[in-house]
Formats: C-alpha cells, structure tokens, sequence
C-alpha cells in the first residue's frame, strides 16, 4: 500500500524563527526515506479552511510579537475547524511562538493580551523587561507514550529555548516533559510544553526534529494510523547522526 501524508504548516512567512522550518524537512525526508510520499500545505493567512481540513499532521514555527499578533486574528477564524482537527486525532507540533496562540490568551512584551484559541488550557504572559528571557539548550524527560516500535527511544528530549513569554498550565492540562535543564513553560514549575490529544506543545527550537527523532516518528506513525485506521510499523532509518546530535546536547549539559 502506498501512503501518503499532508503536511499543513502555519504561516510558514510570518512563523518560523530559529530553525523551525526544519521540523518540516525532517518530516518530508523521513516520509521520503521509507517511500512515503508528502504533499506540503503552506497555511497563509489567504489559505482555505478546506485546505487546512485536508491536512494530515500540523506543524507550527515560532514568532516574534509583532508576526504573533499579525497572524492570530486570521487563526483565531480557523478555531472550530482546528478544535475539530485536533479532536480527531490529528497530530501537530507546535514550537515557541504558534502554541503561545493556542492557550487562553498571550500577553505580549508590549502589555498587548491577544485572545488564543483555547485549545490548550494554559495562559502566556511575557514581563517585558521585569524578567529575563528564557534562552539556552534545555533538556527534559518525557513519557513512554512516545514510544513507538521500529524506531529508537529515549525519554529525553533535546532543544534550544529563546522566548520572553512564560506559559502557566492550568490544572487539568497535561505537559509534554518534565525541564531536566532550561527554563520550559516558565522557569518555576519544571513543566515544558502541553499536550492535547495528539498535538505537542514546546519550547524546543533547533530545529527540534532533527535531533529528536523519536517524536518526529511518533507524528508520522500517528497521522499515518488515523488516515489509515490500521496499526502501522514504520521501517526503521539509520538514525546514528540524529541520535549524535542529541547526545552532544546532553553532553554539553553534563547528562552523560
Ligand atoms: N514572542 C514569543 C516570546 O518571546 C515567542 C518567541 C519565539 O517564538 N521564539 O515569548
């Protein structure tokens, strides 16, 4: 059986800071490497919803404020189609500055609150110039949920944060990893990220794909598992320069 995946990617021109396009390139090439064929859908603010709806698996970059607040008054129109997506099972990442849209609201540098989508139940206020920003290499521990046949896994992930916005879970919202190293959602609680369903929160710039494999993979099996309703193993892929990047960071930090 030949698959094929959709890729959405929002606001690839306003959303896309340190690297994160490259979250679509590693899933592109390993679609590719196992023949599994991609179709790209770059999501601009001129973009159907239809189109949108047709995607398989979504992926999200970071912003700066001013792009944030350029593109949330066009997502917050796609809020139902999203919610239903999401609700279904869709997988997405979301990095930095796309998922700062998807909580309860996102206090900007400037005092600006923009409403979000609500999907997460969280909240992001950035203090301007009363707290630091949060940057550096950071590194946390995930669940064995990740855990996927046919493809390596560690609990840990690695990563670059660089963001001003400090993101409050709210009680019932589940975080992606437990911060080993950084900052995470705010520097206090050890929380890194969110996840809804099947999409992941973070903060994990790099891009966060190429030396985390083992999520990259669990996407694609998840999105290929729920257009194809079947249990689907993915062939495995050489993944030793993936997992040395990943071992450097932890190396850095004094994991290892
Ligand atoms: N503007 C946001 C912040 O500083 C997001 C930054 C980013 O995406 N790297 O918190």
């Amino acid at each position: 059986m030949n698959f094929k995946l959709t890729i959405g990617w929002l606001y690839p021109s306003l959303m896309s800071t340190y690297g994160d396009r490259g979250n679509v390139i590693v899933i592109e090439k390993r679609c590719q490497w196992r023949e599994i064929e991609t179709h790209l859908t770059r999501i601009e603010i001129d973009t159907t919803n239809r189109e949108l709806e047709s995607c398989d698996l979504i992926l999200g970059g970071g912003a700066q404020d001013r792009q944030q607040e350029m593109a949330v008054s066009d997502l917050l129109k796609r809020k139902n189609v999203l919610k239903e997506m999401f609700d279904r099972g869709i997988p997405g990442l979301f990095v930095c500055g796309s998922p700062q849209l998807l909580g309860h609201y996102y206090v900007t540098g400037e005092g600006k609150k923009l409403p979000g989508l609500g999907i997460f139940d969280y909240v992001t206020q950035h203090f301007g110039n009363d707290k630091p920003r949060c940057i550096g290499n950071t590194i946390g521990k995930i669940d064995s949920k990740f855990e996927i046949r046919n493809s390596k896994f560690k609990n840990t992930i690695v990563g670059f944060e660089n963001h001003g916005g400090r993101t409050y879970l709210g009680k019932d919202c589940v975080p992606f990893a437990q911060v080993i190293k950084g900052y995470g959602n705010n520097g206090e609680d050890k929380t890194e990220g969110a996840v809804y369903k099947n999409v992941i929160a973070c903060y994990y710039h790099g891009p966060f794909l190429s030396k985390n494999p083992h999520v990259a993979d669990w996407l694609i099996k998840t999105a290929l598992e729920l257009k194809y309703k079947k249990e689907i193993e993915l062939d495995p892929l050489d993944d030793e320069l993936e997992w040395k990047a990943h071992e450097e960071i932890l190396n850095r930090m004094n994991m290892k």
